[in-house]
């Protein structure tokens, strides 16, 4: 089970970065984003390195769960970082469109966002 379950974590890896670089076309208004998928494949790969090198070694693949123990509570610790997912808008309460849930970083409305003052003084001038 675990062995057909881990011949799938290349193919994710692949997907998760496949991904990570749609959400480059965003560029710096989707970073935290990018770097969240970032390093979710890091940890996926991280996972298949550590199995890969049970299995190699005769070792039982259970010693993978102190690896995931730690993912997890790294995880956790970061969780603004490592999750910066938010479906709902943090100004306004209303749900957010996907390109904004996926790629914008802010989680807010386009119309939500705070208009940077130095763009104001410039319009001004
Ligand atoms: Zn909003």
């Amino acid at each position: 089970m675990v062995e057909w379950l881990v011949s799938f974590f290349p193919v994710l890896v692949v997907a998760i970065l496949i991904f990570n670089i749609y959400q480059k076309k965003y560029g710096e208004q989707g970073i935290q984003k990018r770097m969240a998928t970032f390093f979710m494949a890091a940890g996926v790969l991280g996972l298949f390195a550590v199995i890969t090198f049970l299995k190699h070694k005769g070792l039982p693949v259970y010693y993978a769960m102190i690896y995931l123990v730690a993912v997890v509570v790294s995880f956790i610790l970061n969780r603004k970082r490592a999750w910066p997912y938010k479906l709902k808008c943090e100004v306004c309460g209303q749900r957010l469109g996907w390109e904004d849930v996926l790629f914008l970083d802010g989680n807010t409305h386009s119309s939500c966002r705070p208009v940077p003052t130095e763009s104001i003084e410039e319009a001004t001038e």
